[in-house]
């Protein structure tokens, strides 16, 4: 903390930074018991066993056979898996899209994280065109005020030029460690010299910046023509931007980032064809880190024929069965690194007042709740993926890579941030009993095999037999220098 310190007294403004990050960080004291999971199956990214886990002033202080504590309030995982608390990297909480703001905030969005066994999401705080990333910070630090699980942010640069760069030092000391850059929509796009030089920056800052990967230009021709042709529903939505439309923008980045000499990571990978551009950069060495999100495992571009097509506008779009195949074989070949929900939910009343203009339709959907579950019904109980996987891609990867060295991991001295995951009730997602602030889901009609029973956020009992008993204790994690970086 000494370095740390010294480095906010030299800095002028990162004082600012500071100054924020002390005011918004939690005011609620943690009210500590001692805790004992017993007879579970602990999983981590390296190996499961049987094993008791004691959790003790927000730490876990050991993980072995038949531990005992006299005052620990006990909970019997017998039968159920222990994994470390899952981190969903993308998520979109109290979004202002300019046309549409989201149903869900940070309120309601974290309660339904936590519910899902995710401890920790990484939102994206994001910079006004003609506003400074401090700026956006402060703002996202007040959205995220009273959150039930913990959350970081990623920064969104909307506009790269010597004022930013000169930022980058200030976003590292107050714990962001991670940016997005987009190749589209006009409030936030920035030119592909952008990128080059926004990934040289921020390699000297050990940040990683991820890229939201489609053509621009050409997708909006496409759009055109679509509706030209008369197809002006959200079955449109999909034919405007085909796979190539991400595939070549993944190609740019691929050559941009090796003309950079940084590492790069593309967000919601949602195509074979994208897959291969990033396997050709790897294959040249260079250090690519890919996320996908349960959408492009489990849902196809079939769904926007449907009557309610609208629910599924999103971008990237719902893609091919080939598509899917193609993801779930990087999954398990360990070629995707980690997987985020991209939730980003709206009312279908949002959705479908521009069902007749796919191009408005709000684009989003809401998912922050079932990552877990979706990934262990139709990864780990298909066996397409083992639950070492399944916690390497939901926890410990986001952790490595997004520089929260104390998470991800279920060892003594780390954060207790823990899931009791019991493997076999069996339940259906519905549009409505979801803990979602909006009236629809796009995973509704999926079958689950098994759900979150006891969740322990930051060494506290937060979800007990599947029931939200801690609510506005999320705290905000100060992240280090990404593990890619490093
Ligand atoms: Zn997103």
């Amino acid at each position: 903390m000494s370095a740390m310190a010294a480095f906010f007294a030299a800095a002028q403004g990162a004082f600012v930074v500071f100054s924020v990050f002390h005011f918004f960080v939690q005011k609620r004291e943690a009210v500590y018991t001692d805790i004992l999971i017993q007879n579970g199956t602990v999983v981590n990214h390296t190996g499961h066993e049987k094993a008791d886990v004691l959790i003790s002033g927000g730490r876990i202080k050991a993980v072995g056979k038949s531990l005992a504590a006299a005052d620990a309030k006990v909970i019997d995982a017998m039968g159920c898996f222990v994994f470390p608390g899952m981190i969903d990297t993308h998520t979109h909480f109290d979004l202002d899209t300019g046309s549409a703001v989201t149903a869900d905030d940070f309120i309601t969005g974290t309660k339904a994280a936590l519910l899902g066994g995710t401890t920790t999401v990484l939102d994206f705080a994001t910079q006004e065109r003609d506003g400074s990333l401090k700026d956006a910070l402060r703002t996202w630090h007040e959205k995220a005020q009273g959150s039930s699980c913990n959350y970081g942010f990623h920064m969104a640069i909307a506009r790269w030029d010597a004022e930013t760069e000169a930022e980058l030092p200030d976003m590292t000391a107050a714990g962001v460690t991670s940016y997005k850059l987009y190749m589209v929509y006009d409030a936030l796009k920035v030119d592909d010299g952008a990128i080059y030089a926004a990934l040289r920056a921020a390699k000297k800052e050990g940040a990683l910046i991820g890229v939201h990967c489609e053509n621009w230009d050409v997708l909006l021709r496409r759009i055109g023509e679509v509706q030209a042709s008369g197809i002006t529903g959200p079955e449109g939505h999909p034919l405007s931007r085909p796979a190539a439309v991400e595939a070549e923008a993944v190609a740019r980045l691929m050559r941009i980032a090796e003309l950079a000499e940084a590492p790069v990571s593309v967000v919601h990978l949602s195509t074979g064809e994208g897959l291969l551009e990033a396997r050709r950069a790897r294959e040249r060495g260079q250090k690519v880190f890919l996320e996908s999100c349960p959408q492009y495992l489990l849902l196809t571009d079939e769904a926007y024929k449907a009557e309610d097509g609208e629910k599924y506008v999103m971008s990237p779009p719902l893609r091919k069965a080939e598509d899917q195949a193609a993801l779930w074989e990087a999954l398990a070949g360990g070629e995707i690194d980690f997987i985020g929900t991209d939730h980003c939910s709206f009312t279908m009343a949002q959705k479908r007042e521009f069902r007749s203009d796919f191009k408005k339709i709000p684009n989003g959907g809401a998912g922050v709740q079932h990552r877990l579950q979706l990934l262990y019904t139709y990864g780990v109980e298909t066996g397409r993926i083992t639950p070492e996987q399944l916690t390497e891609l939901l926890s410990h990867g986001a952790a490595r890579h997004f520089g929260m060295d104390d998470r991800g991991v279920i060892a003594p001295g780390m954060a207790a941030d823990l899931v009791v995951y019991d493997p076999l009730p069996e339940s259906v997602i519905t549009d409505t009993n979801t803990a979602h602030n909006t009236d629809n889901s796009p995973f509704a009609g999926l079958a689950l095999k098994g759900e979150v029973k006891h969740v322990i956020l930051n060494g506290e009992h937060a979800v007990e037999n599947g029931r939200l008993i801690l609510s506005g204790s999320g705290r905000y994690v100060h992240r280090t220098a990404s593990g890619c970086c490093k």
